[in-house]
């Protein structure tokens, strides 16, 4: 098979061969011109964070495979080729019965292989009020490794990312026996000294899971958890590009910290991403998507309880709000997530040898809006735009 664009990385025409792999890519001549009808095409997409979307909840362990199903051809529709559903604080059995329901699901289901791991966070975080964020903190507890393993058996060995905070007792000693097992670990909702950050680093945290979010609203001045992991070149760290759950100062002082090589774009996505606005349950906890369903709060409040963002619409904020060009901000979505979770076969880009992963895009050169046009995953489309 065969597709053509322009690449954002190098700005040339590319006609790229495929089966399941890349076989070939050429390139030919510098885009002269480019409008709203010039079509980009990229490496698809690695959201490395999503909780649920299109009405389904990944972290309830009922939810049935077929919506799960359903709510990846959702996703696709937001370029992204791949992505890791994330499981969040909840009672052992229900984290472990969830994981199982998902790692059936990603070998049933003909989309599954679009679920390239899961991403565990918490319930080994901060009890503390902010720090915990929307974690139900009854289920919040100290790094237990007899737990870690019964959820990757329920996973199937499928858990690639788990996010913790380092502030427990016994948190090195944990960190390096989920890092040993291929995990990336990463530092979140926490509210660690930073020398139990600088611990964590050692043995073997590797990434910050949504920098900015999940914190104190008031912290000392410095030294606090924020630099010590916005200074840490050893730490990637996950952005929430929404314009909601990040300033915009704060979103381009991070891009900075860790340059568009160690930033990596989530979306944090909640089950009723892409819904109509109004009132929904995350299992045991109520929250509302507020209009114009952007923002996903606890009910009766305004602590946010997850985004409603789609990966093109945070490609698109990258630019708007981070300041950052076009193939930076496509970087931060497939690079870097591939680098930061070890995802094999998409760690080279739009190169020979890598995945047959793709989207097809436009992107309007004066407003920055993305529109995606196609969506590929492993040489086969998955979506595409009417
Ligand atoms: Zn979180």
């Amino acid at each position: 098979m065969q597709i053509s664009g322009i690449n954002p990385t190098t700005g040339l025409h590319t006609t790229i061969t495929f089966e399941k792999a890349i076989q070939t890519v050429s390139d030919s001549s510098p885009a002269t011109t480019r409008d709203a009808s010039t079509v980009y095409i990229a490496p698809g997409f690695i959201d490395v964070q999503v909780n649920g979307f299109a009405g389904v909840d990944y972290c309830q362990s009922g939810t049935a495979v077929e919506e799960i199903g359903r709510s990846i051809d959702v996703i696709h529709s937001s370029g992204t080729s791949l992505f890791f559903p994330t499981v969040i604080t909840n009672s052992p059995d229900e984290m472990v019965g969830a994981l199982r329901n998902l790692a059936s699901a990603k070998e049933s289901l003909p989309n599954g292989a679009a679920m390239e791991g899961f991403h565990v966070e918490g319930p080994f975080i901060s009890p503390t009020d902010g720090p915990r964020g929307a974690h139900p903190q009854r289920w919040v507890t100290a790094p237990d490794l007899d737990l870690y393993q019964r959820m990757q058996e329920a996973a199937r060995g499928q858990i690639k990312l788990f996010t913790l905070s380092p502030e427990w007792e016994g948190a090195p000693a944990f960190i390096e026996a989920v890092a040993a097992d291929g995990v990336t670990v990463s530092i979140g909702h926490t509210s660690a000294s930073a020398e139990q950050i600088s611990d964590a680093v050692r043995a073997g945290a590797t990434m910050s899971t949504h920098i900015g979010n999940g914190a104190h609203k008031v912290l000392p001045r410095h030294p606090n958890y924020l630099w010590q992991q916005l200074a840490d070149d050893r730490l990637y760290a996950g952005v929430i590009a929404d314009g909601i759950h990040l300033g915009e100062d704060f979103l381009r002082v991070a891009l900075r910290a860790k340059g568009v090589e160690r930033a990596v774009l989530v979306t944090d996505a909640a089950m009723p991403a892409g819904c109509q606005p109004g009132p929904y349950m995350l299992g045991e906890v109520e929250v509302e998507l507020l209009p114009p369903g952007d923002r996903v709060v606890l009910r009766g409040g305004d602590r946010l309880a997850g985004s409603a963002l789609f990966m093109h619409k945070g490609v698109e904020k990258l630019m708007t709000l981070g300041h950052l060009a076009l193939a930076e901000a496509v970087r931060l979505a497939t690079i870097n997530p591939a680098h930061c979770c070890h995802v094999q076969g998409r760690q080279l880009g739009l190169v020979e040898g890598d995945r047959a992963d793709f989207v097809l895009f436009v992107c309007h050169s004066e407003t920055n809006e993305i529109q995606v046009l196609e969506t590929w995953v492993n040489g086969k489309r998955v979506f595409q735009a009417n």
